[in-house]
């Protein structure tokens, strides 16, 4: 009997030294839009790049490997992963979301709902009680996300999968948050996984993509088949840096969620943090489903800072390690805001119902070494909380030039 391949393998090799061409270990691009028939009515593997493309196929293989899938179709983004699946609803179908759920997912979930191509109804889907008011009205499809986008709640997907399942509903999980290195929601009874391969999948913060994971193989046909009539493809080459950011995705996202840990850990020793969300941390409500339902606690994390928002402020100028933008999941640390950046659209009613205060703070980890990113965060806290003062841009550009030599200096003192 042969074993199968453990993830890291699978991740690091699916289609290396696949060519047949000329050997290629690392796997060729493949732009051509269009490709020759072998004879009349012949067609071979690929006929037209808007419904097939070999690194499309090896980017989606990959993926279904990783998350026990039966089948992967690629999409140009987690948006259009999304829409994707949407798209096989009906007017009398009812979509249940959460209240929390991703803003562009309940901005398309609304507009959608709006032109009547479904019903929809938003609820926390923490609370079990509401998840069964809404299921009693029929549903034909439940979304969850979970951890969510910025508190890190966590909700219990088997639970949630068997209750759709009863009710009739199918169950499709956004895992974008996590990625299958952390949390593979098909083994826990999920019907599809949605990502956006833009954020740890892809992990280098240079493409735009998306991918919608499927359990059952005639699920995915009948996606793939829906992405070729609506043209929602991704482009080869982004298929191609997908699957090549992929590669690392399982050693970096173990060195990131370590330092995750660490700086959740750090934030919650600091008298101006009034609250951590990270669901590592033992008093985090959703800390002991966490722990069952992943295989780690993943790199993002939030937190909120007193001071109004002159604090807020400061703090996210000062910052030199981390960047302040919108995204997650790149090697290189960001910090965004969520009531002015990724959550401004929802409005100050919804933030306030999704729990979301103006004085939070997400994180989301890169590779950075541990002790730079938490003296970053330390002395931004300091500048926040008006104890320090921030430099101006040529003093920054200075500072980090001095500390670039350092550390030239340093390493080349030890090798000595
Ligand atoms: C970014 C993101 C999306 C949307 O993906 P795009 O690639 O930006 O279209 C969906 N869900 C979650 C949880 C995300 O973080």
């Amino acid at each position: 009997m042969t074993e199968p391949l453990k993830p890291e393998t699978i991740a690091a090799t699916h289609g290396v030294a696949s060519d047949t061409a000329f050997g290629a270990v690392a796997p060729p691009l493949h732009l051509s839009s269009t490709y020759a028939f072998e004879g009349y009515e012949r067609p071979g593997r690929y006929d037209y790049g808007r419904a097939g493309n070999p690194n499309r196929d090896m980017l989606g293989d990959t993926l279904a490997a990783l998350e026990g899938g039966a089948g992967a179709i690629v999409t140009s983004s987690g948006m259009a992963a999304i829409d994707l699946i949407l798209g096989q609803l009906s007017p009398a179908d009812r979509v249940i979301a959460p209240h929390d759920c991703y803003g562009g997912t309940l901005r398309l979930l609304k507009a959608r709902a709006a032109r009547q191509q479904f019903q929809l109804t938003v609820v926390d889907l923490s609370d079990t009680a509401a998840l069964g008011n809404a299921l009693s009205e029929g549903a034909a499809l439940v979304m969850v996300e979970t951890p969510s986008n910025p508190l890190m709640r966590i909700v219990d997907i088997a639970d949630i999968a068997r209750r759709a399942k009863a009710a009739g509903a199918l169950t499709a999980v956004d895992n974008t948050f996590l990625s299958p290195a952390l949390q593979r929601p098909i083994t826990l009874g999920a019907d599809y996984v949605v990502h956006s391969t833009t954020k740890f999948l892809n992990g280098h913060s240079d493409v735009i993509g998306g991918a919608v994971v499927t359990a059952r193989a005639e699920d995915a046909e009948t996606l793939r088949a829906w992405s070729n009539v609506t043209g929602t493809a991704g482009s080869p080459f982004d298929a191609w840096l997908t699957l090549r950011g992929l590669r690392t995705l399982y050693a970096r996202i173990e060195w990131q969620q370590a330092t995750a840990g660490a700086v959740a850990t750090f934030l919650k020793q600091q008298p101006q943090v009034t609250a951590v969300h990270y669901p590592g941390l033992a008093d985090h409500p959703g800390h002991a489903l966490a722990a069952r339902q992943q295989q780690g606690f993943g790199a993002m994390l939030s937190f909120e800072l007193a001071g109004g928002t002159d604090a807020i402020r400061r703090f996210c100028e000062a910052v030199r390690v981390l960047t302040l933008a919108e995204s997650l999941g790149g090697v290189e640390s960001l910090v965004a805001h969520p009531a002015t950046m990724t959550h401004a659209d929802m409005g100050a009613d919804g933030r306030r119902m999704a729990g979301i205060s103006d004085q939070l703070l997400r994180l989301s980890i890169g590779l950075e070494h541990v002790d730079d990113l938490i003296a970053d965060i330390d002395q931004a806290l300091a500048v926040a909380s008006g104890k320090a003062v921030p430099l101006c841009r040529f003093e920054e550009l200075a500072d980090r030039e001095n500390r670039l030599r350092a550390t030239v200096h340093s390493s080349v003192d030890t090798a000595k």
